[in-house]
């Protein structure tokens, strides 16, 4: 199995795209650090999934965008597995209104979580990946951060945001040999669409040469490759998966 043994923390992965990550991964043979803030159910749900498939995960408790509980996530890590080899940034979330109503609030809390949580888990799982053989970093950024979307402001800038980090990290990270890449879903059939009105959704599948929403194990698939030895050299690049979205 290509991941036998290699320890990755999945940030948010309870549900939607991190949780089709944290069980392909696992189902490849990773120790897999179940990350969830609010979902405790489903993320032991989660746990039992991997070990059923022969794979091994703990549950860990933390809101990435709070220090000390990212502090707590990477002891749980450590005490279970020891040291990462791979993250993976996947938790966020948005908070759309057009511009002109967006409220400072909104625009923070997004900040908050989808970078201000990619910059403590980073920073609190650096020396782990660096350390790593090949060790991994990757970041779940969107379509939306290189297209933009009405409504979006906030989570466009958080998104794109994610491109120019990850290029950076990339170049620090190269010298100890290991890498850091993004991926770029399109749009995905999770919780994070249900407030979608279906009339949009069509027409946002209409837009989609492939002619569907992506599945979370689109998304999984080349995360796994990111995460494996395949990857070697690829780094500092964000990997479109969107069904050709912007062709
Ligand atoms: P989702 O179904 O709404 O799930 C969001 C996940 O993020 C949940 O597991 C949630 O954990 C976690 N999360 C939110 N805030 C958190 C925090 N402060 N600390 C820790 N975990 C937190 O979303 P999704 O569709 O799977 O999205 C996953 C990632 O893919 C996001 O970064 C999103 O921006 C990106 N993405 C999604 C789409 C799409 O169309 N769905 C497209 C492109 C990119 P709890 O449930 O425990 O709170």
């Amino acid at each position: 199995m290509s991941m036998d043994g290699r320890t990755c923390v999945i940030t948010g992965s309870a549900r939607g795209i991190g949780r089709g990550i944290a069980e392909y991964l696992g189902s490849e043979g990773a120790n897999v650090v179940v990350n969830y803030r609010s979902s405790e159910g489903p993320a032991h749900e989660a746990v039992e999934t991997i070990e059923a498939a022969g794979g091994q995960a703990v549950a860990a408790q933390a809101d990435v965008a709070d220090r000390d509980e990212v502090i707590h996530m990477r002891e749980v890590c450590h005490d279970a597995f020891g040291p990462a080899d791979v993250l993976v940034n996947n938790a966020g979330i948005t908070a759309d209104t057009q511009f002109t109503t967006m409220t400072r609030e909104e625009w923070d809390r997004v900040m908050d979580v989808n970078l201000g949580g990619m910059f403590n888990c980073t920073q609190e799982f650096y020396d782990d990946i660096w350390n790593a053989n090949e060790g991994r970093l990757i970041n779940i950024s969107s379509v939306v951060g290189k297209q933009g979307n009405f409504g979006q402001a906030n989570y466009a800038a958080a998104k794109s945001g994610m491109f120019g980090f990850t290029r950076t990290i990339a170049l620090e990270l190269a010298k100890g040999g290991s890498t850091a890449n993004c991926v770029a879903p399109g749009f995905t059939a999770t919780d994070m669409l249900e407030s979608v009105p279906d009339k949009v959704l069509d027409r946002i599948v209409a837009g989609i040469p492939l002619e569907r929403l992506a599945e979370v194990e689109d998304i999984a698939a080349v995360v796994r490759f990111l995460a494996s030895e395949d990857s070697s050299y690829v780094t500092g690049e964000v990997i479109d998966v969107n069904g050709g979205m912007d062709l």
